[in-house]
């Protein structure tokens, strides 16, 4: 079965975070910034996890994008605003892990978490093809746009290093919330996942033992917090969705969920 990758509206409609109606601009996810934009080969998420052989994929010139939302939630917040933290705390984080002989058990950085959440559920707000209404939707357009909501309501925000170069962005699934009990209650997740650091966004009180991001927030969404780093947590590439004892439930988001790739560069033998 083919499965098509849906990252675009028409040029003008109504954007996904802030619901105005407007001409759409293109969200890069990651942002810009924060990664070297490189062309790469993007498939659907379902077509990668249930047939990764398949070379069904479509390539983009400068990273993973979407055309969803307008200009004032694109450059107005998440340029201006959240962006910068995210792509800040990214690079330090890439600039470690690229320069550090020996890596330590656990090393603490020093950011703003409550911004790197607003940016996190902004761009995951963003990665959706098709405008939906669903409650997650509703709670994190309610928690984008209110800078007196530090945190979201009945949402925990993971975080682990993610050491690979793919880029992982899956919106609203459902798995077991604890994992490989799959008797125990449903759970629905997001995650966004690039080099050097990943993010799973849900309604489970925790998850695997990852570590809390949401919890190191304070009063205001300015503040800056010293967060820790695990490096003795590393998952594989396709985890959390994919690996043994577990099993995901999706609906329409999961046309819009993404696996990217930089696109290998072959020299030419003349
Ligand atoms: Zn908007």
């Amino acid at each position: 079965m083919t499965h098509y990758f849906k990252y675009k509206r028409e040029k003008t409609g109504t954007c996904n975070i802030c619901l105005a109606q407007s001409k759409l601009t293109w969200d890069h996810i990651p942002p810009k910034g924060g990664i070297k934009l490189s062309e790469v080969e993007q498939k659907n998420i379902l077509q990668h996890l249930t047939d990764s052989k398949n070379n069904n994929y479509v390539l983009s010139q400068n990273g993973v994008k979407y055309r969803t939302i307008c200009s004032t939630c694109n450059n107005g917040l998440l340029g201006a605003k959240y962006d910068v933290v995210l792509n800040a705390f990214a690079n330090e984080l890439s600039l470690f892990l690229k320069t550090s002989l020996q890596i330590p058990q656990v090393v603490k950085f020093k950011t703003q978490p409550a911004m790197i959440i607003k940016c996190i559920i902004g761009h995951l707000l963003a990665a959706k093809g098709d405008l939906e209404n669903n409650l997650i939707d509703h709670h994190f357009r309610d928690y984008f746009l209110d800078d007196s909501k530090v945190v979201p309501a009945y949402y925990k925000v993971f975080y682990w290093v993610y050491p690979y170069n793919s880029i992982k962005i899956i919106r609203d699934i459902g798995m077991p919330s604890i994992r490989g009990d799959f008797k125990s209650k449903f759970s629905m997740f997001s995650t966004l996942r690039y080099f050097p650091i990943a993010f799973l966004i849900t309604d489970a009180e925790e998850y695997s033992g990852l570590n809390e991001m949401s919890k190191y927030c304070s009063r205001s969404i300015e503040d800056f917090v010293e967060i820790p780093i695990d490096f003795t947590k590393i998952f594989d590439e396709n985890w959390p969705e994919y690996g043994e004892n577990n099993f995901i439930m999706g609906g329409e988001s999961l046309q819009s969920g993404v696996s990217a790739v930089p696109r290998v560069k072959h020299n030419r033998i003349k």
